[in-house]
């Protein structure tokens, strides 16, 4: 049998695609395509999804569990069946339990996919064993502090109002790379409207290119730009007062809080000119149809919270928000209002245990007291949906962590990753065509779900029947364990008071945007007062609160250059790759072609380097080699390395994340992945 079958896309990206799947038989799939038809996404999907098939039946996909059989990391396993490998894991991971205590068993997941069946299963096994929770902070802790801090709610403005835009501000994203379907709207606002693009960035991106206006800031220092724009905005007039006074918390101490960060003020931070700055501010300040899209890119710094809160200031200035095609957007998670009490198992979660940051790993896996929040030693892990060896900061440590001979480590993967390799116990996970799930995106507001389109691929098997496995061996009771993925979404869809599972496929996706007015806030932002915050209670955005500052304003924590460090290393996304994932599909790797270093050229004119040159960087963390492409359009001290190659990639085998510090951002943890002081050498 052959045809078209519709599906989701489940990777880490905000438009969580509904897909058309050509099937090339009843059990391989063809080309992909977006869904016509569909109001955001109108049938656009990215070139690497498009060839989805070269990654489903590529011939390196895990097709049968593995026990290894040579020394950790060596790659050296046997295949077993399916029942010997989960008689094992459960086996160790009740032995580990019985010797520490429950709490040494630590799952560990992340958003490999975003279905939430198969991302759900995980939490609810940990909390009714009573295993390490897991703290968050790949992605999104550090930037949804800084946005709750003044918005106070997790949604903002639909994204098919960019079309209605006059002006349209891409802060800290490169849409190009990550988000296809941003591009489409601002060119339709710029068809349409002639309506303005402008890129805020450390480097010249794809998206840049196409910019009106690129402000090229170093890295970490977007508070300091929004704040001196704030500034142009309440000294020339352009603020709306009387949206202010209706709307926002303390207008009149912000005003004054902002009257000596003026453009000269952020010009000697952020490296931009006084006339950027003004030009940037007075075109922003211009129109009320002003759409702001906050991307994560600035927010992954120690001061990212501080940033966001301070990006996310400026349509409460001018009064944006009250406007179609004006505001912000930063994701809708908080529209879905979906009920994941039986996903998430949040029913069975057990008074005082610890929860483990998962960015600092290294240090949780090296016996750190305070990571270990003064419980016992990990001893036992489960990993799906992640790649902790390639995209966790601090590599190096988590090699030596997860090279420790006492620690049972089980990876359920698609493929041989880094982690995969380091594993005791490798089992086959299918990809998102081969089983059932359910989606809410982040760049617009549908919910879908999806059916498999193919049976497994091998002996592949979803992360539900994992889980439910590993329950039933383990004694865990819960009722999620005993239903398949579609009786779960249902029962979350009745839970939430959803439409059905089938009504929701039938019309592929249900739209949970919120009315004109609640979009918009003007029935007001999401703290108990409904005003948006310029004065934020910090202390309810994380623990490391004290240091965050009580307006929008610069905060100087980053990783400084300094005489032995003097470059600002970013560790940006790569077009062809999504984190990790697609580096194992040969067309990505041929049009990624090499782990490569933008570098400014009279940086390379200094250093004699030219396009193809072999250069170190390093820090106290290690070094790392990469091949060096001259670019322009940024800051001569920054430096950018697009994607997360594997390790044996690069000259040396060591990654780019060797570099990257695992110091947790303020206030509520995160990794700063692109704030690193760097040093540079020809190799
Ligand atoms: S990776 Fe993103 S853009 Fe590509 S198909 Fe998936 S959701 Fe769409």
């Amino acid at each position: 049998m052959t045809g078209v079958r519709h599906s989701v896309c489940a990777h880490d990206c905000p438009s969580t695609c509904a897909l058309d799947v050509e099937l090339s038989s009843p059990d391989s799939i063809g080309r992909l395509h977006g869904a016509k038809g569909h109001s955001y996404l109108e049938g656009v999907i990215c070139a690497k999804v498009a060839r989805y098939a070269e990654r489903v039946h590529h011939p390196d996909r895990l097709t049968t569990p593995l026990r290894r059989s040579g020394p950790k990391g060596s790659g050296q396993f046997v295949a077993i069946g399916w029942d010997e490998a989960l008689d094992l894991v459960a086996e160790r991971f009740r032995d580990a339990a019985t010797r520490f205590g429950p709490q040494t068993v630590w799952p560990y997941h992340y958003a490999g996919t975003m279905g939430l069946v198969q991302r759900g299963g995980i939490k609810r096994l940990r909390h009714v064993m009573g295993y390490s929770g897991l703290l968050e902070t790949f992605c999104v802790a550090i930037a949804n502090a800084g946005w709750m801090a003044g918005v106070g709610a997790r949604r903002g403005v639909d994204a098919r109002e960019m079309a209605e835009s006059e002006v349209i501000v891409i802060w800290g994203g490169n849409p190009v790379h990550t988000q296809v379907h941003v591009m489409n709207w601002v060119q339709k606002a710029r068809r349409e409207r002639g309506a303005k693009l402008v890129v805020i960035d450390p480097y010249r991106t794809p998206t840049a290119d196409k910019a009106d206006l690129h402000l090229a800031l170093r890295p970490g220092t977007d508070a300091a730009l929004a704040c001196a724009v704030m500034h142009v905005l309440f000294a020339e007039g352009l603020a709306d007062r009387d949206y202010l006074a209706k709307f926002t918390d303390k207008p009149d101490e912000l005003e004054a809080h902002l009257a000596d960060r003026g453009p000269e003020w952020a010009a000697a931070i952020t490296g931009l000119a006084v006339d950027e700055i003004v030009a940037f501010a007075r075109l922003y300040g211009a129109t009320k149809r002003s759409f702001l899209r906050v991307g994560y890119g600035f927010t992954r710094h120690r001061n990212g919270a501080a940033a966001m809160h301070a990006v996310s200031c400026l349509p409460a200035v001018t009064g944006a928000w009250a406007h179609r095609g004006g505001g912000a957007l930063f994701g809708q998670g908080g529209n879905y209002g979906l009920d994941a009490t039986l996903l998430d198992g949040l029913d069975a979660r057990k008074a005082g245990v610890r929860v483990l940051d998962m960015s600092r790993i290294g240090a949780v896996l090296t016996h750190d007291p305070q990571d270990l929040a003064g419980g016992p030693p990990v001893t036992a892990m489960l990993i799906q949906n992640t790649n902790p060896m390639l995209v966790a900061p601090d590599s190096a440590k988590v090699r030596q962590g997860m090279s420790r001979e006492d620690l049972f480590v089980c990876v359920h993967e698609q493929f041989m990753t880094d982690t995969a390799r380091m594993a005791d116990v490798v089992l086959p996970a299918t990809t998102f065509v081969e089983h059932d799930d359910i989606y809410q995106a982040s760049g617009h507001s549908f919910l879908q779900v999806a059916r498999a389109v193919i049976p497994p691929v091998g002996e592949s098997r979803p992360n539900h029947f994992v889980i439910s496995e590993l329950a039933r061996r383990l004694g865990a009771r819960h009722p999620g364990f005993d239903m398949t993925e579609w009786d779960l979404i249902n029962a979350t869809l009745k839970a939430s008071g959803k439409p059905s599972a089938e009504q929701i496929l039938a019309e592929r996706g249900l739209d949970c945007i919120p009315d004109f007015e609640t979009a918009h806030f003007l029935n007001g932002f999401g703290h108990a007062d409904g005003r948006f915050h310029f004065a934020p209670n910090w202390a309810e955005r994380g623990p490391a609160h004290a240091r965050m500052p009580r307006f929008p304003d610069h905060l100087d924590v980053q990783d400084r250059p300094s005489e032995d460090k003097p470059f600002r290393l970013v560790a940006a996304p790569a077009r062809q790759f999504l984190n990790s994932t697609f580096t194992e599909t040969e067309s990505s790797r041929r049009l990624q072609k090499r782990p490569t270093i933008f570098v400014h050229p009279k940086i390379c004119d200094r250093l004699s380097l030219a396009e193809g040159s072999l250069v170190r960087i390093g820090n106290e963390q290690g070094v790392v080699f990469l091949h060096v492409h001259p670019h322009t359009g940024m800051d001569e001290q920054t430096l950018v390395v697009e994607s997360i190659w594997p390790a044996n990639a690069f000259v040396g085998g060591a990654g780019i994340n060797t570099l990257v510090s695992a110091e947790a951002a303020l206030p509520a943890g995160g990794a700063a992945f692109h704030d690193t002081a760097v040093w540079l050498r020809s190799a």
